[in-house]
């Protein structure tokens, strides 16, 4: 048979020839045969960059060849068509497969692009329903969401990797991430919403675990805030298209900031810093809005102290601090709120002393900044203001 001389590749083209053919090429890989060789491959223990290329070569290919030959049915037939062939392998399942180094979600999601690839956001909202249908992933992350941080780290991890593998990373355009992030978050209120960006994007321990308490406990390096902050970076930049809007976003970084208690108030400054002046303005603007001081005095020092740290200009952090001045509309508002500032300050930098002089002297370098941009850095803001 002609098919069995041609590779991948050479099918999906062949299949395009007339109606025929394609039904022709649609029965002829329907066969057990065919998907024993072509689909179940192994995905473990495949240490082998190159190796792992080759398979990912594959799926994409096989992602070509079920777009192409399948380009004639309705978008219904279609899906039922190509997912029947590979809803069966467990290493493309949630929960199916153990084993640590697996690359079938990372293959599933190559093929899953590659078919969809231009495909208009109807379609893709129908293919987004068909694999909730399929994989059961709407009661799979209620179940998660439910219980409490950590308590289902295996679900958890799970839902992490098949999310991220298959759904968002794949796409190398953010709208289309914002895209499939967006599906998967509007179902659900604003508090689940903020547990799923941690449960994708959150940092993990060295035993693949989510590290919940970690953010709660000690102070976070920006490498483990960073997959978040890009991921609340891509639906904010995609604010218009998706119907985010930025009283969202700043509602779900409050929430985020608190799961699974409030975060260490470094680590709420280290991820404000990273999502950008924008964001990191509406946050503090909405909390001084609501007349929230003290809490926005604490932050703006961190945010401070992360620039520091972090090698940001401080420039960045006085711009922000001027801009919120405006909210308040009278002088004796925005001197009591340079006060505020002016008094965390100090508060903060006597406390970070304290801690410094018992022992952890890693952080006398620090103190000596806090107390040199200590006397000046608010002073300078109150002499501008007003
Ligand atoms: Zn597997």
């Amino acid at each position: 048979m002609i098919l069995d001389r041609l590779s991948v590749l050479e099918i999906s083209v062949f299949s395009m020839v007339s109606k025929v053919i394609s039904s022709y090429t649609m029965d002829y890989i329907s066969t057990l045969a065919w998907k024993n060789k072509m689909i179940t491959k192994s995905f473990h223990y495949i240490t082998r960059m190159s190796d792992q290329c080759s398979i990912i070569a594959h799926y994409k290919a096989l992602g070509l060849l079920f777009k192409r030959c399948t380009l004639l049915l309705p978008t219904k037939d279609r899906l039922k068509f190509i997912f029947s062939k590979f809803s069966q392998v467990p290493c493309f399942m949630l929960e199916q497969c153990t084993t640590a180094d697996c690359i079938g979600f990372s293959c599933y999601g190559v093929f899953l692009q590659t078919l969809i690839a231009g495909w208009d956001e109807l379609e893709c909202n129908r293919v987004f329903s068909f694999l909730c249908n399929l994989t059961n992933l709407p009661r799979k992350i209620e179940a998660v969401v439910a219980g409490k941080p950590g308590v289902s780290w295996y679900q958890e991890l799970q839902l992490r990797l098949f999310c991220r593998r298959v759904l968002l990373d794949p796409w190398p355009q953010s709208q289309d991430s914002a895209f499939w992030l967006t599906q998967i978050l509007k179902p659900w209120p604003m508090v689940s919403q903020a547990r799923l960006l941690f449960i994708f994007y959150g940092p993990l321990l060295p035993d693949s675990t989510l590290g919940w308490q970690d953010l709660v406990g000690r102070e976070l390096p920006h490498c483990a805030l960073w997959d978040l902050a890009r991921a609340i970076l891509v639906l904010h930049s995609n604010l218009e298209v998706q119907d985010w809007t930025t009283n969202t976003m700043v509602s779900i970084l409050e929430e985020l900031t608190v799961i699974p208690q409030m975060w260490h108030v470094e680590n709420v400054a280290r991820l404000l810093v990273l999502c950008g002046s924008s964001l990191c303005y509406s946050v503090l603007a909405s909390k001084a809005v609501n007349g929230r001081l003290h809490e926005i005095s604490k932050v703006i020092v961190y945010i401070i102290l992360v620039c520091e740290k972090d090698g940001f200009h401080m420039n960045w952090a006085a711009k922000i601090v001027l801009k919120l001045c405006q909210i308040f509309k009278t002088t004796a508002e925005k001197f009591l709120f340079i006060h505020t500032v002016e008094d965390m300050l100090s508060e903060i930098t006597m406390e970070l002393y304290e801690l410094a002089t018992v022992g952890e002297l890693g952080l006398l370098p620090r103190m000596s900044f806090l107390f040199q941009k200590g006397v000046q850095f608010p002073c300078d803001i109150s002499f501008i203001v007003i």
